[in-house]
């Protein structure tokens, strides 16, 4: 059985005290020793002090971004040993803020995964379609488009290695969240993909449901087959809210 993994998106959100606050918060109202995984995802600025906050519990820290190169002027910028000598362990890539607002475009998001990977960083690759394009009936072809994309010349050997996250854009802070149908439907046409181009792999590849999960909804999208977690933004930002969702899913979990 796959591991959930609850992971939370802080966004351009908190201040330095307010983000190790809520770090220890989420340690403090969480289990010691959890049946799932857990991943909290602070701007970069943070991400040292949120990983001192958070040592000695089984929380990962990540950064929201990366660039591809190793190094570079690349003014305002982060790169992976940035990320891993500060804590982090983990990257969110493809973030559909970063592809609508910064115009990230697959090939680009791409290479990110592809740095991440040769310096194990575990990239979270957010993937999902705009709400025409979902009323036009192109969400697989989106999502297919956006697979090729992302991962063209990238292999995959270990399941662990990568998270995909399905977070159709039209979900995303709106306090409109899909259906676990329509989540079900996406996660397992992403499987599927994921099953044609690498094999059994997709047995045990993470894919998350990000877009409006909040306690109230999270445990009708994690009985999903095929929703194996959650990327959240809005409810990772009080403690209260994202450690009930830990809850849900650490009871899933061990059922
Ligand atoms: C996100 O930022 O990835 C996200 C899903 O945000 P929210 O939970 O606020 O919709």
């Amino acid at each position: 059985m796959r591991k959930f993994l609850i992971a939370g998106n802080w966004k351009m959100f908190l201040d330095r005290e307010s983000a190790i606050a809520l770090a220890r918060e989420i340690v403090d109202g969480m289990p010691k020793r959890p049946f799932i995984d857990v991943a909290i995802f602070p701007p970069a600025v943070f991400i040292e002090a949120v990983a001192k906050a958070v040592e000695g519990s089984t929380i990962a820290v990540g950064a929201q971004n990366l660039h591809y190169e190793t190094e570079g002027a690349f003014t305002g910028e982060i790169s992976s040993k940035m990320v891993l000598t500060s804590g982090g362990r983990v990257v969110i890539i493809g973030h559909s803020e970063r592809r609508n607002i910064f115009g990230e475009s697959d090939e680009f998001i791409q290479r990110k995964v592809k740095r991440a990977l040769d310096d194990n960083l575990v990239p979270v690759l957010c993937i999902g379609e705009k709400l025409e394009q979902r009323k036009a009936g192109e969400t697989e072809s989106v999502l297919n488009r956006q697979l090729n994309g992302s991962l063209r010349e990238i292999e995959i050997t270990d399941p662990d290695k990568i998270v995909l996250a399905y977070e159709p854009v039209w979900a995303i802070g709106t306090g409109v969240v899909a259906t676990p149908e329509q989540a079900q439907d996406a996660h397992s046409f992403v499987r599927d993909w994921i099953r044609s181009r690498y094999g059994d792999i997709a047995d045990g590849l993470r894919i998350l449901y990000g877009g409006s999960v909040k306690p109230d909804n999270a445990e009708s999208l994690l009985v999903q087959p095929d929703v194996d977690g959650a990327l959240i933004g809005g409810a990772s930002l009080s403690s209260k809210g994202f450690c009930e969702i830990i809850e849900i899913a650490e009871r899933l979990q061990t059922r």
